[in-house]
């Protein structure tokens, strides 16, 4: 099968031309069946056609595309910790938010740390955490709200945005799931405190699992293999896993995270794998794998309308 090309219109060909070799999504996906696509005015924006049903809510994926960093943070970092210029990073939000529809001054942001601390946001008090006020949500990977008009943002450069949308209690979540996270089910876990706190039943939850690394390009050794084992039993690492034979696999995190959620009670149908990779596409996605480390961040977000 021939591999689509990345159907971006962009005047930043020069990201393009430059790795011309990458520039394919991650098969078996078709372009017709595909579950994200690029909106493009003046910054493109990842979506979600799960989603696309709810006019209620605001989502979105970022790319490298379309923001004023320099060298290897070209262009859209996000991060205010990757060493960027604030006011770089300050004008990349502002690009962003605008693109996508949310006022980026109340923004709240996650704190990733690799485990499973989840944030309710019950307060206005939390708009603009991180952004423009300083935050005292620490040491955390998830985060869930209710409250209309305040976004929710979490960072990526390979791991994986879970995207949550409980349509019948009008409940967001937000979660930043690498191989730890997943191991320790922060999927699960955002499901389970959806119900606990606002009374979500996993059947009214639409997830979105967004872009991040695929089987293809993660391969990891018998320490995290063995942690999985902890999580997951012999049949199903066998399908989230191949075996090089040589102490290497390949892993699957998108189906981790997805039986994450199925263990979790969302049914099969309510869950959209990624197509889009990372790794494989790091001229217009920031992939720590890729770039060795040198990279700035993308962000996923999350916003019910007023
Ligand atoms: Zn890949």
């Amino acid at each position: 099968m021939q591999r689509k090309k990345f159907d971006i219109k962009i005047d930043e060909t020069i990201l393009l031309k430059k790795n011309e070799d990458k520039l394919k999504f991650i098969e078996p996906y078709s372009f017709e069946n595909r579950t994200t696509y690029i909106s493009y005015d003046n910054v493109p924006v990842i979506k979600y056609k799960i989603f696309d049903e709810y006019p209620e809510l605001i989502t979105g994926f970022s790319t490298r595309v379309g923001g004023v960093s320099k060298k290897h943070l070209f262009t859209l970092n996000l991060s205010f910790s990757r060493g960027d210029d604030t006011e770089n990073v300050m004008e990349n939000h502002r690009r962003f938010a605008e693109a996508v529809g949310y006022d980026y001054q109340r923004l709240v942001f996650s704190d990733q740390v690799h485990q499973t601390h989840i944030h309710i946001i019950d307060s206005e008090e939390d708009a603009g955490k991180g952004i423009v006020k300083i935050s005292d949500i620490l040491e955390t990977d998830g985060l869930i709200t209710n409250l209309t008009d305040i976004p929710i943002m979490t960072f990526y450069a390979d791991c994986v945005p879970l995207y949550m949308y409980d349509r019948d209690k009008s409940v967001i979540g937000l979660a930043h799931s690498g191989w730890k996270g997943t191991v320790a089910d922060i999927g699960g876990r955002m499901i389970e405190k959806m119900n606990e706190v606002y009374g979500s039943k996993p059947t009214d939850i639409i997830c979105a699992i967004g872009p991040s690394i695929c089987r293809d390009c993660y391969e990891v050794d018998d320490v995290v293999i063995d942690r999985l084992r902890e999580r997951y039993t012999a049949e199903e690492l066998d399908k989230l896993t191949d075996d090089k034979g040589n102490g290497k696999y390949q892993l699957d995190l998108h189906l981790a995270c997805k039986l994450n959620f199925i263990k979790a009670g969302v049914p099969d149908a309510n869950i959209a794998l990624p197509d889009l990779c990372t790794c494989c596409n790091s001229n217009i996605l920031f992939s720590h794998r890729a770039s060795k480390g040198m990279r700035g961040n993308l962000a996923a977000v999350m916003m019910l309308r007023a």
